[in-house]
């Protein structure tokens, strides 16, 4: 069982820091919030008061923060991860950030001689409780093979997807793909509704047939056909708007800097931007559907 210190302990990570737990591994927490920091505790965690202390004495350093530049600040300086971690230490950073950024964070690893992976995550917070996240990986095959036996225990897909920055690279291509889905199916059922076809036989047909898709069958926009989607929950994400709307911000991201046409991608961007404006960044991303039915 190893030593692991665990940095970020909200929706995702607090589950995950709790799987490692039960695992048998000894997890060292550290988070802004003292509440979050709490939890942990209270399920088994030590704490440490700074990011130094989850950093040092470990054999892991697992991070599941909002953004890039909460990653490379963590990761940064005298008082980061990576100036007080030992030679061996690996670095798992699982929160979902700019290609560029995660690319940055293992330079600044590497600098030092530490291991370190490029891990994001897909499930939401179900999938981070139930431990069946899929994890996407970039990372040399030695860091990706260290890194592994700690992802099983938060994880029951864990994809080598390539080198630093590969995992973020699979993460926002297919949330990308998501995005796009989700707002193709809304249409159709809006369509559908207004052709007086009944929802629930455009899903027995589509989901048979070519537009058959994760959005339609297991995260249905409309209520009904799949009992478990937020649509028979007045839209409570789930997976919010706004983290839609950065996944798909990073996605446009990498398309100018990389010269890929992705004009779906961009449209589906401005959808969702003008959804969250509308006040709707809490929502579950599959309310678009009410926009697009005229927020009805
Ligand atoms: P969250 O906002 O619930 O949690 C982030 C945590 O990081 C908070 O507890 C916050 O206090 C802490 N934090 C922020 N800055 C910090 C710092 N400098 N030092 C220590 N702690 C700090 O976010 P989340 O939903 O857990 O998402 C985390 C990451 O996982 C994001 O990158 C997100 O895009 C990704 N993700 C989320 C989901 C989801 O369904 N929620 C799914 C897949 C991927």
């Amino acid at each position: 069982m190893a030593n692991i210190g665990f940095i970020g302990l909200g929706n995702m990570g607090g589950p995950m820091a709790a799987n490692l737990l039960k695992a048998g591994h000894a997890v060292k927490v550290f988070d802004l919030s003292a509440d979050a920091v709490a939890k942990a505790v209270e399920a088994g965690a030590t704490k440490a008061n700074t990011v130094a202390q989850a950093a040092s004495d470990v054999s892991f350093v697992v991070t599941v923060l909002p953004a890039g530049k909460h990653v490379l600040s963590v990761y940064d300086g005298p008082d980061g991860v990576v100036a007080n971690a030992a030679a061996d230490t690996i670095l798992i950073d699982s929160s979902t950030i700019e290609v560029d950024a995660a690319r940055k964070a293992a330079e600044l690893a590497k600098s030092k001689g530490l291991g370190v992976v490029d891990a994001p995550i897909s499930g939401g917070t179900a999938g981070a409780a139930a431990g069946t996240l899929t994890f996407m990986v970039g990372g040399s095959e030695a860091d990706f093979a260290s890194a592994q036996p700690i992802l099983d225990a938060m994880g029951s897909n864990i994809i080598h997807a390539g080198e630093s920055g590969a995992g973020q690279a699979a993460k926002i291509c297919n949330n990308m793909v998501l995005g796009v889905n989700m707002i193709a199916v809304s249409e159709a059922f809006m369509l559908a509704k207004r052709l007086g076809l009944d929802a629930q036989k455009l899903f027995d047909v589509s989901s048979k047939a070519s537009g058959q898709c994760w959005a339609l069958t297991s995260y249905c926009p409309v209520p009904g056909p799949v009992p478990t989607s937020p649509a028979n929950r007045d839209y409570q994400p789930g997976f919010a708007v706004d983290m839609m709307l950065k996944d798909l911000k990073l996605a446009q991201q990498a398309s100018a800097t990389s010269g890929a046409t992705t004009p779906m991608g961009a449209l589906a961007e401005s959808l969702y931007a003008l959804y969250s404006n509308g006040g709707n960044g809490g929502m579950d991303f599959s309310a678009i559907v009410k926009m697009l039915d005229g927020d009805k």
